[in-house]
């Protein structure tokens, strides 16, 4: 196979939110910028957030950036790192500023300032109680998302669930007139009317917990920079490596993320990586050579997919690691219960070696695609559930019937993977924040 090579300052995988804002960054500073993207940057689920971005402006009540540093370091269950929390919450307002300088269009307050958000749904169970009243009495429906899923989770586990299978809860908006819906929740209307035939202006929702975003990532500091424990201090980091947004763990998500603190994030830190990678290259203006062992790897990796003869399918091993993960890693969690899973997880990355796709062309071929994220899902799973498996105690979204307690003495810790041997080794959550006092961790109700 032939290579075509090109040299470019900073190459950028991944044309979401975080990549784009980074790339964008470096292209002003006058670098030469290569984006490599799965999917088209309009395509990246950044594109399908609709609830919004975090930043204290205070347009429409009292708000400042202190709340929302407490707000995230209380929602991520006092396992985020508190300098990085205070960094992007005081970025925020600039942040989202610059962005409206841009052209990014937002929706407005009458005066002209920008909207601010504060409206939910109703979730009801099936004898039509508004049940969140009994998990979080005060904040309800706008809990944090970890409560309210473990909340729908325990009614429908208790037999209270909606529907022939008893196997959801609803979610009613009719507190919303058809104009508020129509302006404020436009995709998630027409998703309901092109999938379910339901429109939720005259109906309630069916809805069920699932996994919707990776807290944990690559470890960056808070200038993006990757860092490793393999060097001389647990934070190494890696010269010239950078990662922003959902793939990295800066962490300022800890157990359980904030609605609206993503796109925060991918902003913040997708800028903040670039600022880093120019400074690093007023320093390192030449490349280092090429390792042509992972070149040659990567190649390997590639056209071992095209081995033919028979073979289980990779999409069904994806579709049973979905399966596994969904049965033993779950909401609510048991040491058995990811004990197994653990096992599972293993078996299936064994026979993932020897299966097979059916479709073998160079040109647009997703099932090539397909097995390579299968890869990619079956290493990331095996990671959450080893790591998942050995937290002995309850945190954020990480809720553990049989260790219901969070464990401030044990398990103030990131877990760090190492898929080679299996390995897990912890670093310490950085409770300092840059300038303001800690929060130290309390009992988290709402
Ligand atoms: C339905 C939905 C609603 C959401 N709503 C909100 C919200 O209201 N507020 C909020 O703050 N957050 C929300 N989130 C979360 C937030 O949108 C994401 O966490 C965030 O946009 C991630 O941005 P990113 O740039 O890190 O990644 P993405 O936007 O996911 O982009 C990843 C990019 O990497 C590329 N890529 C992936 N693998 C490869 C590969 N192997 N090689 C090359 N390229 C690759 C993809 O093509 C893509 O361009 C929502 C998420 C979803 C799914």
């Amino acid at each position: 196979m032939t290579i075509e090579r090109r040299e470019f300052d900073a190459l950028i995988i991944g044309a979401g939110g975080a990549g784009m804002r980074a790339a964008l960054e470096l292209a002003q500073a006058d670098l030469k910028v290569a984006v490599v993207s799965k999917v088209f940057p309009t395509r990246s689920h950044t594109v399908a957030a609709q609830g919004g971005v975090n930043a204290a402006l205070a347009n429409v009540l009292p708000d400042n950036w202190h709340w929302h540093m407490f707000d995230t370091v209380k929602g991520s269950d006092y396992l985020g790192d508190q300098d990085a929390i205070e960094y992007m919450c005081r970025a925020a307002p600039k942040i989202v500023y610059e962005l409206e300088h841009m052209g990014v269009p937002f929706s407005r307050l009458d005066n002209g300032k920008m909207y601010q958000r504060k409206f939910g749904g109703q979730s009801q169970n099936f004898g039509g109680e508004r049940f969140m009243e009994r998990y979080a009495p005060n904040a309800k429906d706008l809990a944090s998302r970890d409560v309210v899923s473990r909340s729908i989770a325990s009614e429908v586990r208790d037999g209270r669930g909606c529907g022939p299978n008893k196997d959801h809860v609803m979610l009613k908006l009719n507190h919303l007139d058809e104009a508020t819906i129509a302006k404020r929740l436009p995709g998630i209307r027409q998703t309901c009317i092109t999938f379910l035939s339901i429109d939720p202006v005259e109906e309630p929702i069916p809805v069920y917990p699932t996994a919707h975003y990776t807290m944990g990532g690559i470890p960056t500091n808070r200038f993006g920079q990757v860092v490793s424990p393999l060097g001389t201090g647990p934070e190494e980091p890696v010269p010239g490596l950078y990662a922003a947004g959902e793939s990295a763990c800066v962490s300022v998500h800890g157990a359980n993320r904030l609605g609206g603190n993503s796109l925060l994030d991918i902003l913040v830190f997708g800028r903040a990586s670039a600022k880093h990678m120019i400074e690093y290259m007023k320093e390192n203006r030449y490349h280092r050579p090429v390792n042509d062992d992972a070149v040659d790897k990567a190649i390997q990796r590639l056209q071992r997919w095209d081995k033919k003869g028979s073979g289980e399918s990779a999409t069904a091993i994806r579709e049973e690691a979905q399966q596994v993960m969904e049965a033993h890693c779950g909401v609510f969690r048991t040491q058995d219960v990811m004990d197994e899973g653990v096992e599972k997880i293993r078996e299936l990355r064994k026979r993932l070696d020897d299966a097979v796709i059916s479709d073998y062309s160079r040109v647009f071929n997703t099932a090539r695609i397909e097995a390579l994220e299968t890869e990619n899902l079956i290493d990331n799973a095996l990671a959450t559930v080893v790591c998942a498996a050995a937290r002995k105690e309850s945190r954020g979204a990480h809720s553990r019937m049989d260790f219901p307690d969070r464990d401030d003495k044990q398990w103030m810790k990131h877990s760090l993977f190492f898929l080679e041997d299996e390995r897990i080794e912890y670093k310490p959550v950085q409770m300092k924040p840059l300038e303001v006092e800690s929060f130290p961790p309390k009992v988290r109700t709402y």
